[in-house]
């Protein structure tokens, strides 16, 4: 678990700008369960953050200053930077995308449904999980930031849609969203008869966000050909050191499963489907937003402890006021 001695906060001159370079004023920073994973000295599908170095997470601010004609000052834009109030940028930064926000759009919006969350949930169902209506989806961590839209966008689409999520608090939250059934998992003394009971046509597909003994439990649950969307599995990433056995691996076999991993930006094409779609949702007020806002960057850490901890419904951003030169 991280604790808030694991983290200090640090000034720094702002550097002279080098030729194609701008400045960003960061507005929000996303807080995902992924920079836990950046914060672990292994081997990942990003190198490790150093310790002393900035944490790395999604950014969304204005540039403000710019040695760059084609990133003029006013423009938003979204990129995995880090926990700071300026970034200096390339059009070489990671993930780097401009953000055509609409004024009439909460700007954190951008960053949760409307962005890299909403285009998780949207692509691993349709570009991984192949949903159809009247297919039964299964959701983890449904009351989270990814697991909240995956679930209405599942509905939207016309599948039934259970949810499984940490508490009776979360639980009527799924209900609210219109998940056809949500069950607290940490109260069941009998998980797997209480998903059968919710799902008694079986579960088509599994978008899991969590893996470990949730994992363990769906395989066996699955109808023949169901497919299992790996999202993430952030019920080991506090302790990648020792993650959890997961002993009903030969039920791929026995239902002729398919179980694959994805990263959302490996799907660009089908980005901008995604974006037009949640969108629309959004605007006509069928796709409903959960945010977990915290204020000001020194509560950066303390937001994250939270997420880590498991207590958070829908995304986790914190707020940056703009910073003035
Ligand atoms: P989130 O769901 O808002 O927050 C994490 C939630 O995970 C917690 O609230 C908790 O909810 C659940 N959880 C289950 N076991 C946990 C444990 N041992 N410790 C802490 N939390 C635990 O987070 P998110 O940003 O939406 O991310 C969800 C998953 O999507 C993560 O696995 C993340 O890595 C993944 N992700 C993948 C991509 C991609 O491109 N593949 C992109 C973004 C996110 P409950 O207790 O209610 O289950």
């Amino acid at each position: 678990m991280p604790t808030y001695d694991d983290f200090r906060i640090e000034s720094a001159a702002i550097p002279n700008l080098k030729p194609e370079e701008f400045l960003v004023a960061n507005r929000l920073l996303a807080i995902d369960p992924a920079i836990r994973g950046f914060l672990d000295d292994g081997e990942s599908y990003l190198p490790p953050v150093a310790i002393g170095d900035t944490v790395r997470g999604m950014t969304l601010g204005r540039i403000i200053r710019s040695r760059n004609s084609a990133h003029p000052p006013g423009r938003f834009v979204r990129s995995l930077a880090g926990w700071e109030e300026l970034s200096v940028l390339s059009p070489h930064a990671v993930g780097l995308e401009i953000v055509d926000a609409a004024p009439e759009t909460p700007l954190q919006f951008y960053m949760g449904a409307l962005g890299p969350t909403g285009l998780t949930a949207w692509i691993g169902l349709n570009e991984i999980g192949h949903i159809k209506s009247g297919q039964t989806v299964l959701v983890s961590a449904a009351a989270g930031a990814v697991g909240s839209v995956a679930g209405q966008v599942a509905r939207l689409q016309g599948c039934r849609v259970i949810g499984l999520a940490g508490s009776a608090a979360k639980v009527a939250h799924l209900k609210a969203l219109g998940f056809h059934a949500a069950i607290d998992y940490r109260a069941e003394a009998d998980l797997s008869a209480a998903i059968r009971a919710a799902c008694p046509e079986g579960v088509d597909v599994y978008f899991d966000n969590v893996g470990g003994a949730t994992l363990e439990t769906l395989l066996p649950l699955m109808n023949v050909h169901g497919v299992v969307v790996v999202c993430g599995m952030v019920s080991d990433y506090n302790r990648q050191d020792e993650p959890q056995p997961v002993r009903t691996l030969w039920q791929l076999v026995v239902k002729r499963l398919t179980m694959r991993g994805f990263l959302t930006y490996e799907h660009a094409a089908s980005i901008p489907t995604a974006q037009a779609q949640l969108t629309q949702w959004i605007r006509n007020g069928s796709l409903k937003v959960l945010d977990n806002l915290h204020d000001g960057i020194e509560n950066a850490p303390s937001a994250f402890i939270e997420l880590m901890s498991g207590r958070t419904v829908g995304k986790t951003l914190v707020k940056l006021n703009e910073f003035a030169l």
